[in-house]
């Protein structure tokens, strides 16, 4: 083991390779926002729907900040409307996946975006994902599992809806219920109902937090929503109380580098707290949040991590069995996805 203050930046090309097709688990992704621009075009002409204005000259996705790209994902979302529509999304996504040497995958869902929250025809949609999803598995070799979002910034009663369809729907495909949204509206305990209807359906729990405010809520997800995992988190890195909690709580966090880059939390990879986190002893996982909106992918993730802080072919592997242990599958998945990264 090298002495960790050693590390250099990885600058040999053919070793950046390596690193680029190593497996990799994903944790944090939301479903919509891994829908490639030319998919949601392509459906929109399909549909007739004009949502010209969310997109450059280039075909990418146009937006100014943070909260204009919330409007932004809600347009492109605004076209999927059918459960068929969510299936090919999954195999859209599932592609970009499978691409990049993901081999397991989380997916953030929204009965929101699927159904309206209607318990009925939120079933229809998971149905059809799952499908894709298990067709995907056949011919990609990428497994999907899927997590039931909330959405903060949509209030607690729609929460509670979210919850309801996420508890009745639990099981071995559907395996654990968090929070997405804009942090800056409410409190986490403000969910805390949800998020115990959730666990008491056998749901694992993760939520948003420390993505933009600071380690206050990344404490309050901890212990006013009794998660395991937050989303993000890397905003607790000032006060090394809260990080040492992380560490000692074994919580781990689905750290997403090239979003915060992208949306400026930080204002370069180099900036970024999660190898000071990593090496304080805090579980770390690396994912994209939404790849085609933040102009990422999780070979670029790896690339760039190694860039800028040296991280080798063995931290990587480290990174992704702690990111398979906080996995919300269940034990026979994990043991065929470790074989699958036992092999490279
Ligand atoms: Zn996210």
């Amino acid at each position: 083991m090298k002495d960790e203050d050693e590390r250099r930046p990885i600058t040999d090309e053919e070793q950046l390779d390596r690193i680029a097709r190593l497996p990799k688990v994903e944790l944090h992704l939301h479903f919509e926002g891994g829908a490639p621009p030319a998919f949601i075009r392509g459906l929109a002409k399909q549909k007739k729907v004009d949502i010209a204005r969310i997109f450059n000259e280039d075909g990418s996705y146009a937006y100014r900040d943070f909260w204009h790209f919330l409007e932004v994902y809600e347009a492109a979302t605004s076209v999927l409307k059918t459960p068929e529509d969510f299936a090919r999304l999954c195999t859209a996504v599932l592609e970009e996946s499978a691409k990049n040497g993901v081999v397991y995958s989380e997916t953030f869902l929204s009965p929101d975006f699927c159904g309206g929250g209607d318990l009925g025809a939120w079933r229809e949609y998971l149905q059809a994902i799952r499908e894709a999803a298990e067709a995907a598995e056949r011919d990609m070799g990428v497994t999907l599992r899927g997590v039931v979002t909330c959405i903060r910034h949509f209030g607690p009663e729609k929460a509670k809806r979210a919850a309801l369809c996420a508890a009745e729907t639990a099981g071995d495909w559907l395996v654990g219920f968090g929070m997405a949204g804009d942090e800056k509206q409410g409190k986490q305990r403000d969910f805390a109902y949800s998020f115990d209807m959730a666990r008491e359906a056998g749901l694992r729990l993760t939520s948003h937090a420390g993505e933009w405010n600071g380690p206050q809520e990344v404490r309050e997800a901890v212990e006013d929503l009794r998660v395991e995992r937050i989303g993000h988190g890397v905003r607790a890195a000032p006060d090394l109380a809260v990080v040492d909690m992380l560490a000692e709580r074994g919580i781990t966090l689905e750290v997403c580098p090239g979003s915060n880059v992208f949306l400026g939390v930080y204002p370069a990879l180099r900036a970024h707290p999660i190898d000071m986190l990593r090496k304080r002893g805090v579980k770390v996982t690396v994912s994209t949040d939404d790849p085609p909106f933040f102009h990422t992918s999780m070979r670029q993730e790896y690339l760039g991590l190694a860039r800028a802080f040296g991280w080798d072919e063995e931290i990587f592997a480290e990174i992704n069995r702690t990111a398979l242990d906080a996995a919300f599958c269940d034990a026979a998945t994990k043991e065929a996805v470790l074989k699958k990264l036992e092999q490279a």
